[in-house]
């Protein structure tokens, strides 16, 4: 992963460039949205922390400023996904609000995905005003605009057709509606546009011929065109989005040109963002699978975390997610980051209660050595953390625990052995003779900590004139069947000094 800037504190945070980028002395809306199409992923976190950090930063600056997220559930099913079965191949082109759910237990398929997504956001500290473009076309709310962009349709297709440089078919219009035979958002023949009664007749491809009213949602705007008028309707000045839309041509070029020509407006203060990878996978995309929802990341990853890997990384640069090792290196960066505690990069990451300052690194070692959760809080306690709030300790060690069992490397994971290994019997004369002698010193520490026992073992090298190294080697092999093993201090420490001089003790018998 990348990190920007060492220097960070003596740096101007890009979040607080954008916010002194703005226009002043106006109300600012600053948009994000999603198409609730599939399971909602860590890459697409971007844009919703993007705009909260923004948004963060706008308030501090003392602007009128609010956050909402637009749920795009008005979009059409494109296709069956791998993670649909082959009964939603009916549903193609239906709205994603008027899809029945995968599970049964939701409203709609828009909310089965939506659901878990915003509890996510909440855990991330990004509270916006959440809206759902269903119920925005539904209610009416764009009726004005429909009836606009439906008058200017010559215009905007020259718009379209210039600046994108696409030619469109001769018959095209910007509004697709809701077919009344066939139940698709359909890319259908437009017969008639009735503008006082807010009435289209149209001709679908289905065959079907018949009437829709847009003033209550039965039919919508192409994305191209949507994007501008919502824009427009609700007053966006400030947007994130993926850097797909920002290309030369893209759709914000587009919706930039078309709010000012048809709609008298202003496009919104743009936030380009690049996309999440997962290490050795590619960009994720919940169309292709290459992906982790949010909710599964935050049963590891604690949110200030998640947050902090956003926030350092200026939006235009890629961020390569390696939940293996890599997450382990960006908790420790950020913990380090939070015992500084005054950086701007801490501010616009930490989230209020934060639970608990226990290394991380230390949790996934005691998670492998503790059974359960009361031995959990005694192995912490015994080496000097604050185990006071339990509930914030025992939440943490979970993530650690979930951590250890989907994507520690091997030689990170490891079983602590209830008996003595077959491979730590047969040591050699000096590894006893050395062995010994670390038992009697780690019988007389004064007290059982990682640097005592540490000191020992050293010591211990030099009395038995033995490479440290090899002592080091020969405590693993007695605990846990292996050469390797975390940072043995630490690691005797959390075993407790009884199981540690009992197992070393059998080794020389
Ligand atoms: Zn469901
Ligand atoms: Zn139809």
């Amino acid at each position: 992963m990348e990190i920007t800037g060492g220097n960070s504190n003596e740096k101007i945070h890009w979040a607080d460039v954008c916010a002194a980028d703005v226009d002043r002395g106006v109300k600012h809306l600053i948009a994000t949205g999603i198409t609730p199409s599939g399971p909602i992923h860590l890459g697409n976190m971007r844009e919703v922390v993007t705009g909260d950090v923004v948004y963060k930063a706008m308030r501090a600056k003392g602007l009128d400023a609010e956050l909402i997220y637009n749920a795009d559930d008005f979009d059409p099913l494109r296709k069956v996904y791998p993670f649909l079965d082959e009964s939603y191949a009916k549903y193609i082109g239906y709205p994603l609000c008027d899809i029945p759910c995968p599970c049964g237990k939701h409203k709609s398929y828009a909310d089965h995905f939506l659901e878990p997504f915003l509890k996510a956001l909440e855990e991330l500290d990004v509270k916006p005003k959440v809206l759902r473009s269903s119920e925005l076309y539904r209610s009416g709310k764009y009726t004005e605009q429909i009836k606009t962009v439906l008058e200017n349709t010559a215009e905007i297709k020259e718009i379209l057709e210039r600046v994108s440089q696409r030619k469109l078919p001769d018959n095209w219009v910007p509004f697709y509606p809701i077919c009344k035979g066939c139940g698709q958002i359909s890319n259908a023949e437009i017969l008639e546009h009735d503008p006082e009664r807010h009435i289209v007749k149209y001709r679908c491809s289905c065959g079907h011929v018949d009437e829709c009213d847009y003033s209550k949602g039965e039919g919508k705007l192409v994305w191209r065109v949507d994007w501008p008028m919502r824009w427009n309707a609700l007053g966006v000045t400030v947007e994130p989005f993926g850097k797909d839309h920002a290309a030369a041509g893209g759709s914000y070029d587009t919706g930039k040109e078309i709010v000012e020509k048809i709609f008298g407006g202003k496009a919104p203060f743009p936030v380009p963002y690049e996309w999440i990878s997962l290490k050795g996978k590619g960009a994720m995309a919940s169309s292709t699978g290459v992906a982790i929802t949010i909710s599964s990341m935050l049963e590891i990853v604690p949110p200030d975390v998640l947050r902090y890997m956003i926030v350092r990384s200026k939006p235009e640069k890629a961020i390569n997610f390696d939940p293996g090792m890599g997450l382990l290196t960006l908790i420790d960066e950020y913990s380090r980051v939070a015992e500084k505690g005054e950086s701007r990069e801490y501010e616009l990451s930490k989230i209020s209660d934060v639970a608990t300052d226990i290394p991380f690194r230390h949790l996934v070692t005691v998670v492998q050595i503790a059974k359960d959760d009361d031995a959990i809080l005694e192995t912490l306690a015994r080496s000097g953390y604050n185990v006071s709030n339990r509930d914030a300790v025992i939440k943490r060690a979970r993530r650690a625990k979930i951590w250890v069992e989907q994507y520690a490397p091997e030689n990170v994971s490891f079983t602590v052995k209830e008996e003595l290994p077959e491979c730590a019997k047969s040591f050699g004369d000096e590894e006893k003779r050395a062995i010994k002698t670390l038992v009697e010193k780690l019988s007389k520490v004064p007290v059982w900590n990682a640097e005592n026992i540490h000191n020992a073992v050293y010591d211990t090298g030099t009395e038995a004139g033995i490479n440290p190294k090899d002592i080091f080697t020969c405590i693993y092999k007695a605990i846990l069947a292996q050469e390797r093993g975390p940072r043995a201090g630490w690691f005797l420490e959390a075993l407790g000094s009884d199981f540690v001089i009992k197992r070393l003790s059998e080794t020389v018998n």
